[in-house]
């Protein structure tokens, strides 16, 4: 800020003497009060610079390469959103889901997800910790893809679906990691796995089209979403093409299971 001209290079600031960096300064007024600790600090900054010919350049520090792509900022960005994560940590591997699927799911199992009894506990000041859909519970992360009347409806069409007649799931480990009680080989446990991932994915998108968007919970159109997603990411991601015959697929997907 004390800067004269504010176009000067470096090397019109600091030359070498006797191998040792020094400062030719031009200030506009002499630096005083903080700004002589600053400058103190800078001259011992710049003392083992050396200044070669080269023109002054940028260079982006946050990657080793010195150079800015996209890439890496997308990179760093998500590292600080979701944190440093591995698709090995206790969530398996289901490549039939995409990346942002996967990510999601990675931050329920981590319990890093922003349900409101979450954010409360982060100290975020909510005007209720009750659930944004039936808004008679607190909203953990398993009321709100699990244990709400809202979403058991839902999980009770799937599991009709996926002709998967056992008991709904008591909790989120279930939901997400278990296939106790599957009947299909392990290919379908998969697609199963995958489809109950989506299903949570979505389930979670439109809460948040609700809070957000004032959307209507509409339960038949969230189900008509989950299948229509399911079929196209599940038949995207396998050699195997599905076919979506009508919005009640049921037969399709099962007849295509059944010959896995
Ligand atoms: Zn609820």
């Amino acid at each position: 800020m004390l800067e004269s001209h504010k176009e000067a290079t470096v090397a019109e600031r600091i030359s070498n003497v006797n191998s040792t960096s020094v400062g030719n300064w031009n200030w506009s007024r002499t630096p005083s009060g903080r700004a002589i600790d600053e400058l103190t600090e800078l001259t011992n900054l710049i003392s083992s610079v050396s200044i070669s010919d080269c023109p002054d350049s940028w260079k982006f520090t946050l990657d080793t390469s010195g150079t800015f792509t996209t890439s890496s900022m997308s990179s760093l960005i998500n590292t600080l959103k979701y944190g440093v994560y591995t698709r090995n940590l206790s969530l398996p591997r289901n490549k039939y889901v995409p990346q942002k699927v996967f990510i999601f799911l990675w931050r329920v199992i981590q319990q890093k997800f922003p349900v409101r009894c979450e954010l409360d506990k982060k100290g975020i000041d909510l005007h209720t910790i009750l659930c944004a859909l039936c808004d008679q519970h607190i909203e953990t992360i398993e009321h709100a893809l699990v244990n709400c009347h809202k979403v058991t409806s839902i999980w009770v069409k799937l599991l009709d679906w996926w002709n998967q007649n056992n008991t709904l799931f008591s909790n989120i480990n279930e939901a997400i990691i278990s296939d106790q009680g599957f009947s299909y080989n392990s290919i379908g446990s998969t697609l199963w796995q995958a489809t109950k991932w989506i299903t949570c994915y979505i389930l979670w998108k439109h809460r948040n089209l609700k809070v957000f968007s004032s959307k209507e919970w509409n339960p038949a159109m969230i189900i008509s979403e989950i299948q229509t997603q399911s079929f196209s990411w599940l038949s995207n991601r396998s050699r195997k093409k599905y076919q979506l015959n009508g919005i009640n697929g049921s037969s399709t997907l099962l007849f295509t299971l059944q010959r896995l």
